[in-house]
């Protein structure tokens, strides 16, 4: 059960480090409760001690607030969001995203978005306003029972990949992000090959153990997959070689598929 508040923020538009100039987090928190969550820090800033995924703070002013100005969005970029996903399910009772939307339109900054949920086709009729607009679509596994296990509140893999097709046949540039690669559980290929027709180019990285991460995804395998732990540990200590291999392998099938992959590590 989530545990929802509406808070007021001061501002919701952050200069940012990212490939973008601004970055808009409409929530604090987030329900899909991934456990390679990286975003997991931001309970430090929040005041919040319960665990990562059972509290979402809703800037419930978070559209009011947004800078009316046109210099501010002059060939500027946005990117939706950093460290919450902006169409969690809160979002379809709260429609913070949509209004933020909204009041963008006008000003047309170029906006990114990525997000693990289909409930971003309810905004479809608004991202088609904007003239540079490119989606993310997560995607890790195509096994929808891994998926329970790590993204137990994001879209089923089945929904993700019809919002893909619809918002690529929709005239809207999208790609998938093939993040964090699972070592021995996720199957990159039969992602790439079950959506190359409505994906414009593929991101791939692997997994940033910094933090409580490493520690969640410890105890994730030692309940769910325990033959894993070891080799986990083998690769994330010193599989430098492992890495070297998959993003060769990556890299060679792209090429001989004429995909556009590029891969962070
Ligand atoms: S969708 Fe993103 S922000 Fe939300 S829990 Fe998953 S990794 Fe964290």
């Amino acid at each position: 059960m989530i545990k929802a508040a509406e808070i007021s923020v001061r501002s919701v538009l952050s200069k940012t480090g990212l490939p973008a100039d601004y970055v808009i987090n409409p929530y604090v928190g987030c329900e899909h409760a991934c456990v390679y969550c990286y975003a997991c820090f931001m309970k430090r800033f929040s005041g919040h001690t319960e665990p990562w995924g059972t509290f979402v703070d809703v800037k419930i002013n978070a559209a009011d607030i947004l800078p009316a100005k046109p210099v501010r969005y002059e060939n500027r970029s946005i990117y939706f969001s950093s460290v919450t996903d902006a169409y969690q399910p809160l979002e379809k009772t709260y429609e913070l995203t949509r209004k933020i939307l909204q009041k963008l339109i006008p000003f047309q900054p170029r906006i990114s978005i990525q997000t693990k949920s289909s409930l971003i086709l309810r905004d479809l009729d608004l991202l088609r306003q904007f003239s540079s607009c490119e989606i993310g679509i997560t995607i890790v596994t195509t096994d929808e029972k891994l998926r329970r296990e790590i993204e137990p509140h994001a879209s089923p893999i089945r929904e993700r990949i019809l919002a893909l097709r619809r918002i690529h046949d929709a005239g809207v540039p999208t790609h998938v992000f093939i993040g964090p690669i699972l070592p021995y559980l996720t199957g990159w290929k039969q992602i790439i090959t079950s959506t190359k027709d409505c994906v414009d180019h593929y991101m791939v990285d692997r997994l940033n153990t910094g933090g409580v991460i490493w520690s969640n995804v410890r105890r994730w395998l030692r309940n769910c997959h325990p033959d894993l732990l070891s080799q986990y540990d083998r690769i994330y200590t010193s599989g430098e070689s492992y890495w070297r291999k998959v993003s060769n392998s990556i890299r060679e099938f792209s090429a001989s598929e004429g995909i556009d992959s590029r891969i962070f590590f």
